[in-house]
Formats: structure tokens, C-alpha cells, sequence
């Protein structure tokens, strides 16, 4: 068997070019991290005090032990190993598995909140992964259904006992836009928050211009960019087979998973960028639009307001009228196309 991993180090697929520069001391402060299974990066470009990047760190600490679908002790951990019992969580923990369940409805269901069951089952983390049994994929897919998770105010009731949460798809987004609005109440205007390519860029540079955030090569472990996209004061972030797979007698498993079928979503795609206002959006339209492929994603693109980046597995880049401007294709052995 071939196979290969990319680190979660490595996961990062949206890149920033170029920050601001020339800053020094109190102005251009970063918080790092090894989060969410994947690399936080806090940059504050005004003069802030440390406090505030301490303030950065405990908020990140407080949703990785909230959310997180490994640890036992997890508030969605509890809720998966309740066995159909009704949990109390925290108010927090009920907004994001709201937001899960209406991006499952959005979706049609191509985004399901209770994918659990089947993502719990493919290990791309492995030393060395491989496709799960054929019996339990098609067992984990019976209970992958977000019509059953009962919310009544709180307790959160699974009605399946065998469903599970993964809130993998959406919880980054979430925490981006409850740092910038910490950020926001600390009086900062210039930052970039990045969890591990879910992106907010808050303000423009200091300059007054704009950002200008790269989408990763795929497959490319330097992060070399293949564009280049220019905007200030939003949210991008990329779903990509990239970002997490292995590869099998020549075939790529990732990790954005088809709930009709439990294997990895066969849609035409290598990777979705989305770039809209909420970065609670973003990431949910990124995995949705990747199962849905191109296509399909066109309504819940123009419903949410929402500009796209698709890559497909032709090496075409497909941009959306709105992000024609700010956008370059950087890399030669792709084509921009129209569609
Ligand atoms: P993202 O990188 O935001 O696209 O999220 C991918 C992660 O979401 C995966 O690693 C899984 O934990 C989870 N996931 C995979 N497929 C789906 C799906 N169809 N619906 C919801 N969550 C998914
Ligand atoms: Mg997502």
C-alpha cells in the first residue's frame, strides 16, 4: 500500500502574502498556536497591550476544550458518548450545533453536523490510514442524520444513539469570529486572525491598503501560493482534499466526506474557497459547496452573498464575478476559466 500524510503543520491552505511590516514592539504582535488540530495564528498590527493577546490564547483554550470531538470530556464528547441521553451544555456549544444544523439544511444534507459516525471511522492521521471496513461505512451512514438532534434550550438530546457530532467542519469559524469580536471590544482594527486557513482579515493594513491573502497549491507541502486575492474586512477560508488525506493504489481518501455514502466526496473538486462577512459562514459554505461541487453551490453562493475560488481536479481555478478584481491566478500550470 502508498500512502502519504500531510501534518496538520501543513494543513494551512489559505496564506497570507504579505502583512503589514516595519512594525516593531507593542504593534505587531502575534499569538501562535497548535490548536484545533492545526496551526492559530493571531497577528494584532495596532499597538495593543499583552493582555490582549493573552485574551486571544484563553478564548482559543476554552473552545478547544469546549469543542473538541477527541477528548473525552469535551462538551460535544459528552454529547456523543451519552448514548442518546439528553446533556446540559454551555450556551455556546448550543449556538454552534444550531449553526451546524442549519448549515445541514442549507445543504440539503451535502453538510451534515451528525457525520460523526462515519468521520470517526477514517484515520488520516494514522501512521498508516486506510479505507475502514465496507460493512461499517455503510452501518456509520444509517445513523448520520441531523434530524435527530433534539434541542430543547438546553439539554441537546442525540435521538440516535449511535449519531455523533463532528463539529470539525464549522467550529473554526465559529472561534474566528468570537476573536475578532473580542478584538473588536479591545479596540483593535487591524488584525489577522488565521486558524489554520480559516481567515479574518479585520480592517485592511495599517497602510489604509489591502490585504492580499494567497490559496495554497494543492498537494504543494512548501504552501507555495497559486493566487493571490486582495480584500480587507472579510472572512476566506478553503475546504481542500489537500488539507487532509491519504492515498491508496493510486487513489486520494480525504476528509471531506459524502453523507449519503461515507466515502470521501467524489465531486470534481480539489478545493473551495469562499470569501464573504462571517467567517461562521465561510467555513460552513467551504465544506458544503465541496460536496455539492460547482454547480450546485451557485444558489447558496448568491442566497448568502457569498464570492467563491473552486479548483477543480483539472487544474481550472472557477472565480466568482464579485472577486474578479481582486483576484490573480499566480501559478502558470493552472487556467483560470469561465463558466
Ligand atoms: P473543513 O475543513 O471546514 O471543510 O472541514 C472538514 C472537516 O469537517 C472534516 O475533517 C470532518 O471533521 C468534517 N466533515 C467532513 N465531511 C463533512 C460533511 N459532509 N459535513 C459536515 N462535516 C464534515
Ligand atoms: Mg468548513
Amino acid at each position: 500500500m502508498r500512502y502519504r500524510r500531510i501534518t496538520a503543520l501543513l494543513a494551512a491552505s489559505v496564506l497570507i502574502l504579505s502583512g503589514c511590516s516595519g512594525f516593531s514592539g507593542k504593534r505587531n504582535q502575534t499569538y501562535t498556536d497548535t490548536l484545533f488540530d492545526t496551526v492559530v495564528n493571531v497577528r494584532i498590527y495596532d499597538a495593543a497591550d499583552d493582555s490582549v493577546l493573552k485574551g486571544c490564547e484563553e478564548l482559543c483554550k476554552k473552545y478547544d476544550a469546549m469543542f473538541s470531538r477527541t477528548a473525552e470530556d469535551s462538551e460535544i464528547s459528552r454529547i456523543n458518548n451519552a448514548g442518546g441521553a439528553p446533556v446540559e451544555v454551555s450556551e455556546e456549544t448550543i449556538t454552534l450545533i444550531e449553526k451546524g444544523i442549519y448549515y445541514s439544511e442549507m445543504s440539503n444534507g451535502a453538510f451534515d453536523i451528525t457525520i460523526g459516525s462515519i468521520s470517526s471511522l477514517w484515520d488520516f492521521k494514522a501512521e498508516s490510514p486506510s479505507i475502514p471496513d465496507a460493512a461499517a461505512i455503510s452501518d456509520a451512514v444509517s445513523h448520520v442524520n441531523y434530524k435527530n438532534i433534539m434541542i430543547q434550550d438546553n439539554p441537546v438530546r442525540l435521538l440516535d444513539p449511535y449519531a455523533k457530532l463532528d463539529v470539525g467542519a464549522v467550529a473554526k469559524g465559529y472561534i474566528a469570529d468570537r476573536l475578532r469580536d473580542y478584538l473588536e471590544e479591545e479596540g483593535i482594527d487591524h488584525a489577522m486572525i488565521d486558524l489554520g486557513g480559516n481567515i479574518i482579515a479585520m480592517g485592511s493594513k495599517l497602510d489604509g491598503s489591502d490585504y492580499n491573502i494567497g490559496i495554497q497549491k494543492p498537494f504543494d507541502e512548501n504552501g507555495t501560493p497559486i493566487t493571490s486575492v486582495k480584500l480587507s474586512d472579510k472572512s476566506i477560508v478553503t475546504s481542500g482534499v489537500y488539507q487532509r488525506y491519504f492515498e491508496q493504489d493510486g487513489k486520494i481518501y480525504h476528509h471531506i466526506l459524502d453523507p449519503k455514502t461515507g466515502y470521501p466526496a467524489d465531486s470534481g473538486l480539489i478545493s473551495v474557497t469562499i470569501v464573504c462577512e462571517k467567517g461562521w459562514l465561510s467555513d460552513g459554505l467551504s465544506t458544503a459547496c465541496f460536496v455539492l461541487g460547482y454547480e450546485d453551490s451557485l444558489p447558496l453562493l448568491e442566497t448568502y452573498q457569498a464570492e467563491a475560488v473552486f479548483v477543480t481536479e483539472d487544474k481550472e481555478v472557477i472565480v466568482t464575478d464579485g472577486l474578479k478584481d481582486m483576484f490573480t491566478l499566480t501559478d502558470s500550470s493552472y487556467e483560470q476559466v469561465e463558466e
